[in-house]
């Protein structure tokens, strides 16, 4: 069998859901399992994430899923519907749908579902992407208040820059100034705002990245936030090859040795979801010992620097991230974000998932 694996562990999950007490002791946590919970494994994630009070998933299929596995948190579609006939299902297995714009208010209200639907209705408060602008909501507030199709009404909206330097003021504000006369809940967190804004927290709080245990920031680390790792990306050294002074690995010889090296093989490539940007010098840990990648990613493979470290065989350890190399330091050097690279894995198709016990 190919060495490749992505080991999950949820006792990580259950320190970083923790973590998310910690910092909104008071609202209550919608867990973010949307990319098949950013690749760590939708069902198995949610069963450490039990304690949530919600889970938010993308599609009907997930939602239905959750439902399936007896999960009876309140579940959130985070996109709503796409289609008209979704309604009758999500209302029937009360499933929460995101309400952003007239299309979907006509759908549901065309639907006519025998229970009433909850709905988070999105405002867009400057990011531009989905929900209503604030003009809209008098009229719309007033349709979904008095239509026997629409239960429980949650407000919620979503921010650009809670992890940079702009921050969520000017959005937040936008927020503060609906007119919520039937005080909906709030639901306006990501990891970011929860972490660094308290002010966000209201009713819900919506992780996702943190419980994953890589970091929304650039300039934060996850040990300086207190959350652990919970992917572990781990594979072997499938050859070895020495390398002359001048001699280069890979496709486009893109490396070129500058003296006497040693080359391991590793079993992962861009196809697995390895980042095919991450240049010379990614770092990756080989037999317990730190070093980095050389040249570039293939499809299958990738390769190591294993000059230093002895008594390197076939066979031996490779981890490409997890709990000594941070998902984010990879990303960081591939110029993208943690959140790219563990989903990827998912998409990818070919990473077998395994899971720690509950003891370990
Ligand atoms: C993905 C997502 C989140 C979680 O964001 P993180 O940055 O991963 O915490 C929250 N809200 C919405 C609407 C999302 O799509």
């Amino acid at each position: 069998m190919r060495p490749l694996n992505a080991t999950i562990d949820p006792q990580a999950l259950i320190h970083n859901f923790k973590r998310v007490k910690d910092f909104a002791p008071n609202s209550k946590v919608m867990s973010v399992l949307k990319a098949n919970a950013y690749g760590h494994g939708l069902i198995e994630s949610a069963r450490a994430l039990n304690k949530s009070e919600g889970f938010s998933v993308l599609t009907l299929g997930e939602a239905i899923e959750l439902r399936e596995f007896g999960f009876n948190q309140e579940i959130l579609m985070l996109e709503g519907i796409y289609e008209g006939y979704e309604v009758a299902i999500a209302s029937k297995l009360n499933i929460n749908v995101v309400l952003h714009n007239q299309e979907q208010l006509n759908q549901i209200l065309d639907a006519k579902p025998k229970k009433p639907i909850n709905v988070h209705l999105k405002v867009n408060t400057g990011m531009n992407r989905l929900g209503w602008v604030p003009e809209d909501l008098p009229q719309v507030f007033k349709v979904i208040t008095s239509t026997p199709f629409i239960g429980k009404v949650t407000l919620m909206t979503h921010f650009s820059s809670a992890d940079e330097k702009e921050g969520i003021a000017s959005q937040m504000k936008v927020f503060n100034n609906i007119q919520n006369d039937h005080q909906f809940d709030r639901s306006v967190a990501n990891s970011a705002a929860l972490i660094r804004y308290p002010e966000s927290h209201l009713e819900w709080v919506r992780p996702g990245i943190m419980l994953y245990g890589a970091s929304p920031f650039e300039d934060n680390s996850i040990n300086e936030l207190d959350l652990k790792a919970v992917m572990s990306l781990d594979s072997q050294i499938i050859s070895i090859q020495s390398l002359k002074k001048g001699e280069s690995v890979g496709y486009g010889s893109s490396f070129v040795a500058e003296s006497p090296m040693k080359i391991g093989v590793v079993a992962c490539g861009y196809a697995d979801g390895y980042p095919r940007h991450a240049p010379t010098g990614t770092p990756a840990m080989v037999d317990n010992v730190m070093t980095s990648t050389v040249g570039r990613v293939s499809m299958d493979m990738l390769y190591v620097d294993i000059s230093k470290i002895n008594d390197v065989k076939v066979g031996g350890r490779v981890e490409l991230w997890g709990k000594n190399v941070p998902v984010d330091a990879v990303a960081k050097k591939a110029g993208t974000v943690g959140y790219e690279l563990l989903c990827s894995i998912s998409s990818a198709q070919r990473v077998p998932l395994r899971y720690l016990d509950g003891q370990n």
